[in-house]
């Protein structure tokens, strides 16, 4: 069935989408088009529902729409969308990050969290007057030259490990190690160790799949970084804000130098932000000489966004109540997939997930690549057909939201059981 409105998008945006993995290019088929979100539910442009598992890759803790988040972002269209000046708002938004982020004692606000990463690289390179980065392989940092080195995400369900049009020479200035192998770190540091400017990974990696850091990997990170005079950057893009209010680093009790921040943190409008160390922040433009600068960084609409974001959180019970539900989705869908005879492996903490087609277990880049991507994109498909819209890509975490209320969560487990049986069928188990 063509789907003519999508291929009317293709034909003046690229592959017909803003970003490349809502293409439905690894599971096959048109992606569908969306009009309405409403708590745990997409409607799209047929009226159509379905309960929502993307939650627009991150940002809707809470769910979309959620009524405090819009009338924040309404009431303050009122006074304007952005003056290009300082503002009392951004100040008490930069406070609330303080307050709520262990390690960060000052922050920018930026578009994206791509630029976030940036950024933050770009002080660390000032800061150590180094030029190399150590990243790991299947982390996602958003799309700037240098991280594109083996990158997870998108680049990953496409196949391309690496972009053209990067040039060698920056990806010579990126390094890259095994995710919770400190082995391979350790053997960049014995290498280049006078060379490496920081260390950057996702404290749980989400664009690989939900993959969680083993015991030692995080405290190890920390430890080899400051013994050879590197910075570690968490990037906390996914993990600020879900995985506690204080984000990974809290969950885990671990100190970064520096922190990167999107997502949830904008309520769902665009924004990025990194921040850390007060002697390392000092270094940003204008109170330290590292250029950084944003015309539409910090608006009021945003900014008024994400104050009401940060407020909501503080709802005492929420993340037990996010994880209470996440547990209780986890045990329905691996029941599913075992009566099916499915072989699964599911990672998941807080409020993410990520059911992978292998057995596994699964905790690096290597073993996410290990799942079977065939029957993924039978289960999507069936799941979409059950009116559930999954992440269309086999390397992507499942976002739980405040809105997946126990009815929510019990039809998907039904929608699940009825796909795991589809793929047994199609595939031989
Ligand atoms: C999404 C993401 C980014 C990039 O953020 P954008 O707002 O898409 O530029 C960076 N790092 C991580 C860990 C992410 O998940």
């Amino acid at each position: 069935m063509v789907n003519v409105e999508f291929e009317r998008g293709k034909k003046v945006i690229p592959g017909g989408v803003n970003s490349p993995v809502r293409a439905f290019r690894s599971v096959g088929g048109d992606p569908i088009l969306m009009a309405r979100g409403e708590g745990a539910h997409l409607i799209d442009v047929h009226a159509n529902a379905y309960i929502d598992y993307v939650m627009a890759w991150g940002p809707h803790l809470l769910g979309h729409s959620h009524p405090e988040i819009v009338k924040a972002a309404a009431a303050t269209l009122e006074r304007g969308q952005i003056f290009g000046a300082a503002t009392v708002d951004e100040i008490e938004f930069a406070k609330e990050i303080v307050r709520l982020v262990p390690t960060i004692e000052k922050v920018r606000l930026v578009n994206s969290g791509t630029e976030a990463a940036m950024s933050a690289v770009r002080v660390a390179r000032a800061f150590t007057k180094r030029a190399k980065l150590v990243k790991f392989s299947g982390c996602y940092h958003g799309h700037a030259d240098g991280f594109l080195i083996d990158a997870g995400s998108g680049a990953l369900s496409l196949g391309v490990p690496s972009s053209p049009g990067v040039p060698a020479e920056i990806a010579a200035l990126t390094l890259n190690a095994e995710y919770n192998d400190m082995a391979s770190v350790a053997e960049l540091f014995a290498a280049h160790g006078r060379d490496i400017a920081a260390v950057i990974v996702e404290p749980v990696a989400g664009n690989m799949g939900c993959v969680l850091p083993q015991g030692g990997f995080l405290s190890g990170l920390r430890d080899i970084t400051r013994q050879h005079g590197a910075l570690l950057i968490f990037d906390e893009v996914i993990t600020g804000f879900r995985l506690g209010p204080g984000g990974a680093q809290q969950y885990f009790g671990i100190k970064p130098d520096l922190t990167c921040l999107g997502k949830i943190l904008g309520g769902g409008f665009p924004i990025g932000a990194y921040g850390g160390r007060a002697d390392i922040m000092a270094l940003v433009a204008p109170e330290g000489p590292v250029y950084q600068a944003g015309t539409l960084a910090g608006g009021c609409l945003v900014v008024a966004a994400g104050l009401a974001m940060l407020k909501l959180i503080g709802e005492p019970g929420l993340y037990e109540k996010l994880e209470a539900r996440t547990n209780r989705l986890v045990e329905g869908l691996a029941e599913g997939a075992a009566a099916a005879g499915v072989p699964v492996t599911i990672n998941h903490i807080a409020s993410m997930l990520t059911v992978f087609f292998t057995a596994g277990p699964v905790f690096n880049h290597a073993d996410a690549r290990r799942c079977d991507v065939r029957r993924f994109a039978t289960f999507f498909h069936a799941m979409l057909a059950g009116g559930v819209y999954l992440p269309p890509s086999a390397f992507e975490c499942w976002f739980v939201s405040a809105a997946h209320t126990d009815a929510v969560l019990d039809r998907t487990i039904a929608a699940a059981g009825e796909a795991f049986r589809a793929v047994a069928e199609a595939h031989g188990d």
